[in-house]
């Protein structure tokens, strides 16, 4: 008998009848003789639509209260669930994170799975119930809900899948697995059999939704395996594990990310240490910091761009604001319509000649890139936020020209 974990997405669970595709997905395993952990997300745009009607009623609602509503997206989810597996007549039971033992810091909206307790789970499954699990959310130390930040219920499964050294943890989604672009918006995207853990968590980190970062780091961190798939088709799916079988690919994806705002500081005096007054005020205020580019000092002032998450780039400017007549710069400008659009291959360290390729196809399309960034297995560059899908579609096409070409 072996313990299997099973994560279904908020699309593998958005009506009456996908909720009983997933009941049968997981009976069927639970047939098998297997025990099993089901971990759910709420339905459908369930986190949006209730994100949407806070706003109506205060849109600087405290994080805590905004959690409050969020984690009853998930209580639907696994109740209706449960349901659907009593009506075909198998023992379950649904639990909330904090029944299921998550225990997380107390960051309101971007917790921290500090130790998952798995007891309850276990006594469940002593009695042969199948154990539905709320994704995306635990408790903290105040005996507060908490959430783990969007697309959270991927690192609920993971989380599980370790502290019970499940033999199996799948995450079902609404694609047959993890592809060299998102297949929804890129027709010639191809499916991976495998791919390593460090390529994964650069290709969730840059913007491929379909894992959460989070679940990938801990994945590597505890040695998961991981199957992602698709809960409406029968296909293999992909397999994320530590060394993936090096399929004869220079890249193994393109990734898009939105969330992105550039800040520049004009005029900075070139002298030495402004750099780093500039980043520790930043930083002090908890402000992360991506991709960085600063010009050659001219007619003794240069300029230093960087770029932030959308959500920071208010603050992140009010800093600079501040601080701006101490170090004699001369202004401040940001742009929050751009993107970052990334490639990633773990076959970059070894291939001379990826970065070129990479701004030719950018070039034949015509599109201007303003920042650059690099690292053993990554490059992402930052264009105007109009381009993106046109700039994923011109890289990918030239590392994965269509068969026929
Ligand atoms: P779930 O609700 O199951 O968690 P998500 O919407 O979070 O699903 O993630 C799945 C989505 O991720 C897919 O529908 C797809 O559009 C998107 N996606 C983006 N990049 C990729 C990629 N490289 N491979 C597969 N899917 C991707
Ligand atoms: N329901 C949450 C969200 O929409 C968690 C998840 O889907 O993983 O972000
Ligand atoms: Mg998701």
């Amino acid at each position: 008998m072996s313990l299997i974990v099973q994560k279904f997405g908020g699309s593998s669970v958005a009506d009456a009848e996908r909720v009983f595709n997933v009941a049968g997905i997981v009976t069927d395993t639970y047939k098998k003789g297997n025990d099993v952990v089901v971990v759910v997300s709420a339905q459908g745009d369930t986190t949006d639509d209730l994100i949407e009607k806070a706003k109506e009623i205060n849109p600087d609602a405290s994080k805590r209260e905004m959690d409050m509503l969020l984690t009853s997206g998930e209580q639907i989810s696994i109740s209706l669930l449960a349901m659907a597996i009593e009506k075909l007549g198998y023992p379950v039971v649904s639990l909330l994170g904090w029944q299921a033992g998550f225990n997380t810091s107390s960051a309101y909206g971007s917790a921290r799975i500090k130790r998952v307790i798995p007891d309850r789970i276990k006594k469940e499954l002593d009695k042969r119930n199948i154990v539905i699990v709320a994704g995306f959310q635990g408790i903290n130390r105040y005996g507060d809900m908490t959430t783990l930040g969007r697309g959270g219920s991927d690192t609920s499964a993971v989380a599980i899948a370790s502290v019970m050294h499940a033999d199996l943890c799948q995450i079902y989604t609404d694609v047959e697995g993890v592809y060299t672009a998102d297949p929804r918006k890129v027709p010639g995207a191809r499916k991976l059999s495998e791919i390593s853990y460090d390529e994964m968590l650069e290709l969730a980190t840059l913007g491929a939704q379909v894992l959460n970062n989070r679940s990938v780091e801990m994945a590597k961190k505890y040695n998961i395996e991981l199957e992602v798939l698709s809960s409406l088709t029968k296909a293999p799916g992909t397999i994320v594990k530590e060394a993936a079988k090096v399929e004869k690919m220079l890249i193994s994806g393109v990734a898009k990310d939105t969330n992105v705002a550039r800040i520049s500081i004009i005029g900075v005096p070139d002298r030495p240490g402004l750099a780093f007054k500039i980043f520790s005020k930043l930083s002090a205020k908890d402000i992360n910091v991506d991709i960085i580019l600063q010009s050659i000092g001219r007619h003794g002032t240069k300029d230093i761009s960087f770029t932030v998450t959308q959500d920071k780039m208010k603050e992140a400017i009010q800093v600079l604001e501040d601080y701006k007549s101490t170090i004699d710069a001369e202004n401040i400008v940001c742009d929050d319509k751009v993107a970052k659009v990334s490639i990633v291959g773990a076959g970059m360290e070894t291939h001379a000649g990826i970065a070129a390729k990479m701004f030719e196809a950018m070039f034949d399309a015509q599109i201007n890139i303003q920042m650059i960034a690099t690292s053993e297995i990554k490059i992402s560059v930052l264009i105007d936020v109009s381009d993106a899908d046109r700039a994923v579609t011109a890289i990918h096409n030239k590392f994965f020209p269509s068969e026929q070409d």
